[in-house]
């Protein structure tokens, strides 16, 4: 049987109302990461809304349903306990990625209330900087010189270009901004303000039950970078984040995070600095394996998509890669 079939099969399951007992008894144990982006209403963004995970009613019924069904640990469980610790559980940990001002808006009451720990992974330049990140202004340019063109359709175009983006290296990626710039015959984004927390928002967060989690300085896709030359990504990028929120910064998260996005000799440099890092192309760290997992590429799963699909990666997530 191929995968798509198993895909199918737990669609139709949970049509069906057979998830609602799977999920009594359980279809994996170990560790299931989620991955969010930005949290919000995407038809009110002048940037990029492909990395809109959920909208905030769907995000509260997500981590309600979370809650209700498995175990949500926190990082530090995830670095301290041993393999043996996940042999009989279903547990989740909740992350975000990139470190968006809704995170702060919106996600945190949601969590705050259910009391929900989670992990923030925050690239720090972007919070420093006070700079938009690439992909922001790509979609941004794109939408001051089509704002006419149907949402699909101007969706796609940014993805495309977007991924052109991701193929360039080094010094080529400022010049293809410029030249898109040219091209579209607006400006680079210049004024105002990036959709960015502050790092006063991140003090605040870290009352509770948050932690944080290194996610580079300026974001790129490390495996481009020449030389690999990827302290100053890997070490400042916690520096700031340990300085500014006073709390202890224990795992990475690689940007992008494909199988091409790292490597054997990031993971090795990574470990010197974190205690775990994370990818994200989907995937469950299932504990029948857990002496086997690698604490440098712990999988996780990206969110996006209707309530319902999210019922089923969650009820079956071995099958739904
Ligand atoms: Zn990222």
């Amino acid at each position: 049987m191929k995968w798509p079939t198993y895909r199918r099969l737990a669609i139709q399951a949970e049509q069906a109302g057979i998830n609602r007992l799977v999920r009594l008894i359980g279809s994996w144990r170990g560790l299931l990461v989620l991955t969010y982006h930005r949290i919000g209403d995407s038809s009110q963004c002048e940037f990029d809304r492909g990395v809109y995970s959920a909208d905030e009613a769907t995000f509260t019924r997500q981590m309600e349903f979370v809650r209700s069904h498995f175990e949500v640990v926190g990082i530090d469980q995830v670095v301290r306990q041993p393999d043996s610790y996940w042999r009989n559980r279903q547990a989740v940990l909740i992350t975000f990625d990139d470190g968006y001002v809704d995170n702060f808006e919106v996600a945190f009451p949601v969590l705050k209330r259910l009391g929900m720990p989670a992990l923030f992974f925050v690239t720090s330049g972007f919070l420093d900087q006070r700079s938009i990140s690439w992909w922001d202004e790509i979609a941004w340019m794109m939408r001051q010189r089509y704002p006419q063109m149907a949402a699909d359709e101007l969706d796609d175009e940014i993805c495309q270009r977007i991924e052109r983006y991701y193929e360039l290296s080094g010094d080529q990626r400022e010049s293809y901004l410029d030249r898109l710039s040219d091209e579209l015959k607006t400006d680079r984004y210049d004024a105002g303000s990036p959709p960015w927390m502050t790092w006063e928002m991140l003090r605040e967060m870290a009352k509770s039950d948050i932690r944080f989690g290194g996610h580079t300085v300026t974001h790129p896709i490390l495996t481009r970078i020449q030389n690999n030359d990827w302290e100053f990504e890997l070490a400042e990028g916690k520096r700031r984040l340990e300085e500014e929120t006073g709390t202890e910064v224990q795992a990475f998260s690689y940007p992008v995070g494909n199988p091409d996005c790292f490597s054997d000799s990031l993971m090795t440099q990574t470990a010197r600095h974190y205690q775990a890092a994370f990818s994200c192309y989907g995937g469950v760290n299932r504990a029948a394996s857990a002496k086997r997992w690698d604490r440098f590429d712990l999988q996780r799963w990206p969110v996006y998509g209707p309530m319902r699909q999210f019922q089923v990666t969650v009820t079956w997530p071995q099958l739904m890669n």
